[in-house]
């Protein structure tokens, strides 16, 4: 993963919640972060 990926997913609908994904952190690593149910739909490590 990295920052493109995250790009790319920011933006997206989450799978779970088809909330917006946005950009953001999940436990201190760049994570693309749903902004409905703040599950990290992909984190980079
Ligand atoms: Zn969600």
């Amino acid at each position: 993963m990295n920052e493109e990926l995250l790009d790319r997913l920011a933006g997206s609908a989450c799978p779970f919640c088809e909330g917006p994904v946005a950009a953001g952190e999940y436990k201190g690593t760049r994570a693309a972060v749903c902004g409905r149910c703040g599950t990290p739909t992909a984190r980079l490590f």
